[in-house]
């Protein structure tokens, strides 16, 4: 899934369980950095393949880079965000422009661990479980149309939850 929306249903459900905990910019940001994988090599070799980044190492490697690197970029995206917002839109759209290190730290690691998994189900070179266990045991486990509608499902929840939560404060 070369940076679907998909991927950031499951995003916006985890970040919504604990907002101060889980930036869900990392976890966007780790989920396209890591997509950089199949892009570069399908304009490389015409072959949108998972070898190295989608295993768990790679996810690592691609989390930390998140983390360490993209938490600055993820700020200054969310004051340019808040900059955008009407008087009307703050209380409901406005985001907190500081990410803790944790927290930039937990929403990229969830990320990246959910997209090789996510992406487990659909690629068969996908290798979530490297190097414990070798090749994809669960390519197809789970159907196209439900994986998609449970990412859907779980943006929605997350996106309500993450409402409520305003109305409570
Ligand atoms: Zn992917």
């Amino acid at each position: 899934m070369p940076i679907t929306p998909f991927h950031f249903g499951p995003g916006a459900l985890l970040t919504s369980v604990a907002p101060a905990h889980v930036s869900w910019t990392a976890f966007a940001l780790s989920n396209a950095l890591i997509d950089l994988e199949p892009i570069v090599l399908y304009f490389v070799t015409g072959d949108p393949a998972h070898p190295w980044l989608h295993t768990p190492p790679g996810a690592l490697a691609v989390a930390a880079v998140a983390a360490l690197l993209g938490r600055k970029p993820c700020e200054a995206f969310l004051r340019w965000w808040n900059s955008r917002l009407s008087p009307g839109q703050v209380p409901w759209l406005s985001a907190g422009p500081a990410i803790t290190a944790g927290a930039a730290w937990t929403g990229a690691l969830l990320g990246t661990s959910s997209h090789i998994l996510l992406d487990g189900f659909m690629h068969g070179d996908v290798r979530p479980f490297w190097p414990l266990h070798e090749g994809n045991p669960i390519q197809g486990l789970v159907a196209l149309d439900w994986l998609h509608g449970s990412c859907v499902f779980a943006g929605l929840l997350g996106v309500a939850i993450l409402t409520l939560r305003r109305r409570q404060a």
